[in-house]
């Protein structure tokens, strides 16, 4: 997070402040928009906690100093013209003070978001008890077994495909995106690899085309 080069932000626009956009770094939901002076932006990069500008209270305001829901950052990357930034967060609770996940609502993360969501969950859950936790349980008995289950729900999938019923195949394959996170985090994995492969190739088609 430590790589934005604070002199190319333009404070002076916004009379010392520039809008902050607060993105969840694994379901891409927008969280909240806040606003940072220079001393808040560089308090964010140097603690890895999202820290704002307080309009309402004219001052310095650490999200979650009161509350415990810190905003963890992964990244703060600014906009073209160096005047706003969006920060990508792994929020440790409810980004809103009113108790929702987001700011703009209570929805859930937008579409693909939710396969992070539920990345994030199964790595949550790797480190409960197994006796508590389905996940865990699974993740106890090694990557084979994983990699078992997704072999398992990768022939229910197809053969609810082949069917045609829309139920069963929609719960088959919920059951296999699960395992495949599950084998992947067996395996230290993470579901980006598996975005930059099909980014390398839509690339390809790309050049192809
Ligand atoms: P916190 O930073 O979560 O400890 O909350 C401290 C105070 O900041 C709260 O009592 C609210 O007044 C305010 N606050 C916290 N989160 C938000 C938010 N997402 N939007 C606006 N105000 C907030
Ligand atoms: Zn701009
Ligand atoms: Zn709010
Ligand atoms: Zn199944």
């Amino acid at each position: 997070a430590n790589t934005l080069d604070i002199s190319k932000i333009d404070f002076a626009k916004g009379d010392g402040l520039i809008p902050a956009v607060v993105q969840d770094a694994d379901t891409l939901q927008v969280l909240t928009l806040a606003y940072m002076d220079e001393a808040a932006l560089r308090e964010t990069l140097d603690s890895g906690q999202a820290t704002f500008f307080s309009r309402s209270r004219g001052g310095r305001w650490r999200k979650g100093e009161t509350s415990g829901d810190f905003l963890n950052v992964v990244s703060v990357t600014p906009d073209c013209d160096g005047d706003a930034v969006v920060v990508k967060v792994r929020p440790v609770g409810n980004a809103c003070h009113l108790n929702r996940v987001s700011c703009f609502g209570d929805e859930d993360a937008p579409g693909l978001g939710r396969i992070g969501r539920l990345e994030r969950t199964i790595q949550v859950r790797a480190q409960a008890d197994p006796n508590d936790s389905w996940t865990a349980r699974l993740i106890a008995q090694g990557p084979k077994r994983a990699a078992q289950k997704v072999g398992e729900e990768g022939v229910e999938t197809a053969l609810a495909g082949a069917a045609g019923d829309e139920a069963e195949l929609a719960s088959e394959a919920a059951d296999l995106i699960y395992h495949l996170l599950v084998l992947l985090h067996a395996r230290n994995m993470v579901f980006q690899d598996v975005l930059v492969v099909l980014a390398k190739r839509a690339e390809a088609a790309k050049t192809e085309a």
